[in-house]
């Protein structure tokens, strides 16, 4: 068992993010204009609507780039600190403008390089980000980062603890792209701005919430990731997960190149409308033949393929039928497939299918042809294995609450029989 080092709100303040020179917290209380309404939050604001906030306040559109570069390349929040702006400038965007993420509630750093931070979004919702290194934790080595896109979700699907909070909203821009710039701040702390550089490799959608159901913030959230102006990411190394909005696979395959997994979990739809009710409307017919169009019609001179996410649950979907099956389901689409060890959260229905059906199940997909790995549950001590974000996140809606009524009531009924 690692060691884990828990940050408490307090305990943040003082010896994280206000370590650096350009403190959020300092920002945090003058983000009104001196007229009480709001300032402008850049962070989340795209290129073109930079260009317009800065014609707005009568300069010239160079600055929208210059300004994104301190953001998103060097982790700046304090535009005193923008030193190619004039001293005037910098007074006037203090007036009336911010850079503002979502306030990091509590964070977790285990000793396994894993980082998870649970952020309060505007109304006080809260939802989570988690970070997970390569084997080797090195510094400089690949790191993933696991983004939320909704509080909640609406799919609900089975396995899953995020969708029994049911839905509560979408994510603003600046809060989802505010993830990945927390993420990357954390490695700053103390670094002198000329010296940083962003550490997170990897983003993948796949926290809390269903992507394509909160299109356009996300598209432009995964804009600013690619922007050379901004984060610099490769297309390659941003990824969408979805579980099958299939309308929006098409949408998204015009509007921007990203990598696309699909949270599958089922080669059959019987199980998968179980497991996965979106599955009802948009069965696995269709949604095959929309990752086969993402694949060959987007960019066909790309080679691509989609990962397919399946969580392994003992006795559910995990025989070597179902193995077959899915063989067959992906046939003539590329893919590697990546298998998902469940992790079990309070009253989960399911449990977690032993390492040896996992290899097995693996062996018969290789046979299959296809690449297959299965993924390392790190980040177990803190409650941070990917697939199940809604750890400690609280509790808000009347679903979840029924849900676990209904959990007790069948506790009662075995209890008495
Ligand atoms: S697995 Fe994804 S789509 Fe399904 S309920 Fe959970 S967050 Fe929503």
């Amino acid at each position: 068992m690692s060691k884990i080092q828990t940050i408490d709100p307090s305990a943040i303040d003082s010896s994280t993010l206000s370590a650096s020179a350009f403190s959020v917290d300092k920002k945090k209380a003058v983000d009104k204009k001196q007229d009480g309404q709001p300032k402008t939050n850049l962070l989340g604001l795209s290129k073109s609507q930079l260009i317009e906030f800065f014609a707005k306040i009568g300069e010239k559109k160079f600055r929208a780039t210059q300004v994104m570069k301190w953001i998103y390349q060097y982790g700046v929040d304090d535009f005193f600190a923008m030193s190619n702006l004039s001293k005037k400038l910098q007074a006037k965007l203090d007036q009336v403008a911010c850079i503002t993420p979502p306030k990091v509630k509590f964070k977790q750093f285990s000793d396994d390089g894993t980082r998870k931070w649970v952020f309060e979004v505007m109304g006080g919702s809260l939802v989570e980000t988690v970070l997970i290194p390569a084997d080797d934790n090195k510094q400089f080595g690949r790191k993933t980062l696991c983004i939320s896109s909704q509080v909640g979700c609406a799919l609900d699907c089975s396995f899953c603890s995020t969708g029994k909070q049911g839905f509560e909203r979408d994510l603003t821009a600046s809060e989802i792209i505010g993830q990945l710039w927390v993420a990357n701040q954390s490695y700053m702390t103390d670094v002198p701005i000329a010296e940083r550089e962003n550490r997170v490799t990897n983003v993948v959608m796949m926290g809390m919430g269903e992507p394509l159901l909160n299109y356009r913030p996300v598209v432009a959230s995964m804009s600013l990731m690619l922007d050379d102006h901004a984060f610099g990411m490769s297309k390659r190394r941003v990824t969408l997960s979805t579980s099958g909005v299939v309308p929006r696979m098409y949408q998204l395959a015009k509007d921007i190149d990203v990598a696309l997994a699909i949270s599958l979990h089922a080669p059959n739809d019987e199980l998968r409308d179980e497991l996965v009710p979106i599955n009802k409307k948009y069965p696995l017919a269709e949604l095959i033949e929309a990752a086969k169009s993402y694949v060959y019609e987007t960019n066909p001179r790309h080679k691509k393929h989609v990962t397919i996410e399946y969580v392994m649950l003992a006795g559910v979907n995990d025989t070597d039928e179902h193995a077959h099956q899915l063989v067959d389901l992906l046939d003539g689409l590329p893919s590697k497939i990546n298998l998902i060890p469940f992790n079990p959260f309070p009253h989960a229905p399911y449990g977690r299918s032993s390492n040896n059906r996992i290899h097995a199940f693996s062996n018969i997909l290789n046979q299959g042809g296809f690449v297959c790995t299965i993924r390392q549950t790190r980040g177990d001590d803190i409650d941070a294995a990917c697939g199940q974000l809604v750890g400690q996140v609280a509790d808000r809606t009347r679903r979840s609450q029924k849900w676990q009524e209904a959990v007790k009531k069948r506790q009662q009924s075995v209890d008495e029989a």
